[in-house]
């Protein structure tokens, strides 16, 4: 019998996948195939996604392989690739979870169309979201750029449904088509591996599982105070699972109701972490709307803002020696694990974006290559609204000080401690500002400024009045202050 092509995107799991179970239901023998996609146009990942891609790869395969079946991997431009197959295979249709950045949607749709004259179907599904980000519509039939009437809207059409998974194996062709070897993509750096530090990942879809239980057990009770606290483990960490779809956003809304209905945590707990799911799905939304969000302003009278070329100020920030601890620890902690903590991300963008007055879109571009839960739409969409040329952006106005947020967040220095050991031994009371601390504490601290650690390489005050100043610009061109 022929066989249907279940083609994985970022969808890299068996349970919740609603393009397996439409290939299941066919009856028809599967192949399932991975292209590492090469379009030309396309945004390639940036070197830590193709460590966690390498890694959750590995992780289907084996669980592929589990219920009888391979996986085939095949590298270049997905579109050409996939006619191939078809051609080589007589598959009788391609089986996929829709993706909703603009770039691939125009790609699949040409696809399908290409697919379809060959009387072959291109069956689309959507397993990534919790909706359908381009359904979800203002009673005039308009998308929303205003998170919170959008959540009110989305939260209605969630249909969360009952967690499936395959119960035995998975049908076979008869014959297997060529694939690539993973080890030969290469896709684990060497000279050097810069991956020690990720060692606490499990990428797959049994390491989302056990991010999520974990999480559900020991987290989700107290997740609206701990979310914005650092140096707690107080948030999920499932992001690149989930930017990966090594588990469905359905699971994590699923478990956590199941927890609140066993009297485990507060529903007030739950939908929080459940707005934060909702905060990815308007990302995502709004993604889908602008050709480019990674390059284009979503408020275009940004493109007028008198951004600073600054290279020397961009590499201290990029290598954590701003001189600012809270900054410092979170850029390391990017560095060193491929992931940085929520409050400290929007502290160190905004300083990139207000202090430094570096353009966003070059600090989109360091988190893309640095980030394991890189994601086109929340990355882009994340940056713009603290630069605030994002739909439903931070105010201009609003400009993180370090050292403030430091002391609220990571109030004893925890935080900053392990990411920037040579500040360790500071008190509490001079951690997020060293510069404040009299010269025999630092020196009892072994604190040399300037040395040991930077002295802050701008000063908060000017800085603060400097981007005010800038921002005055662009409100004078056009009404930059909010969307
Ligand atoms: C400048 C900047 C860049 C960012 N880049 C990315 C990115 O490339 N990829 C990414 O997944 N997130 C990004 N975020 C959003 C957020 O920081 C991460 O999703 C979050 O820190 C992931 O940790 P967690 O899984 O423990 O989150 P939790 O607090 O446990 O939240 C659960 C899930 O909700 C989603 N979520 C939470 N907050 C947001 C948010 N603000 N926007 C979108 N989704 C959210 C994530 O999928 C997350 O895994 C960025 C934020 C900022 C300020």
């Amino acid at each position: 019998m022929a066989p249907v092509i279940l083609w994985f995107r970022r969808d890299l799991r068996l349970a919740d996948n609603p393009a397996l179970e439409a290939a299941l239901r066919t009856g028809h023998p599967i192949l399932p195939l991975y292209v590492l996609d090469a379009t030309p146009g396309l945004r390639a990942p940036g070197a830590a996604s193709l460590w966690w891609l390498d890694k959750s790869l590995a992780a289907l395969a084996h669980d592929l392989a589990a219920r009888g079946s391979r996986l085939i991997l095949r590298r270049g431009e997905a579109g050409r690739l996939l006619r191939a197959l078809v051609a080589e295979t007589g598959a009788k249709g391609v089986y996929f979870n829709a993706l909703f950045d603009p770039g691939l949607v125009e790609r699949d749709t040409r696809l399908a169309e290409d697919l379809a004259t060959g009387g072959v179907g291109a069956h689309r599904y959507n397993g990534g979201h919790l909706v359908n980000p381009q359904a979800v519509l203002t009673k005039a039939g308009g998308p929303f750029s205003v998170f919170t009437p959008f959540w009110r809207a989305a939260r209605e059409q969630v249909g969360p449904g009952a967690a499936t998974a395959p119960s035995g194996g998975l049908p076979a062709p008869e014959a297997w088509p060529a694939g690539d070897r993973l080890a030969d993509w290469a896709l684990h750096p060497t000279a050097p591996d810069w991956s020690l530090g990720f060692s606490d990942w499990r990428p797959g879809e049994a390491g989302a599982h056990e991010r999520l239980e974990t999480f559900i057990d020991q987290g989700l009770a107290d997740y609206a105070i701990d979310r914005d606290r650092p140096d707690r483990e107080g948030v999920s960490r499932l992001s690149p699972h989930l930017h990966f779809g090594e588990i469905s956003p359905k699971a994590c809304w699923r478990a956590a109701e199941a927890a609140a209905h066993r009297g485990d945590v507060s529903h007030a707990q739950v939908e929080k972490f459940q707005a934060e799911l909702g905060w990815r799905e308007f990302n995502a939304a709004v993604a889908a709307r602008v050709p480019d969000l990674a390059q284009t302003n979503f408020n275009r009278a940004f493109d007028a803002f008198p951004w600073r070329r600054a290279p020397a100020a961009f590499r201290a920030w990029g290598r954590g020696r701003t001189g600012y601890p809270l900054v410092d620890a979170g850029m390391r902690q990017l560095w060193t694990s491929g992931w940085m903590h929520n409050r400290v991300r929007m502290v160190v963008a905004s300083f990139l974006a207000k202090h430094l007055l570096i353009d966003w879109r070059e600090g989109e571009a360091w988190f893309w290559d640095c980030l394991v839960d890189a994601d086109h739409a929340s990355n882009a969409g994340n940056w713009q609204w603290v630069a605030g040329s994002g739909a439903d952006a931070a105010p201009y106005f609003r400009i993180f000080n370090p050292v403030a947020q430091g002391e609220k967040f990571d109030p004893k220095g925890a935080y900053v401690r392990r990411w920037v050991p040579e500040l360790a031994r500071l008190p509490d009371k001079h951690i997020h500002a060293p510069w404040t601390a009299p010269a025999d504490v630092l020196a009892k601290a072994a604190v040399k400024l300037g040395d040991t650690y930077p002295k802050p390489i701008v000063d908060h005050d000017m800085a603060r009045r400097r981007a005010l100043d800038a921002y005055a610009e662009v409100r004078a061109a056009g009404s930059g202050d909010e969307t």
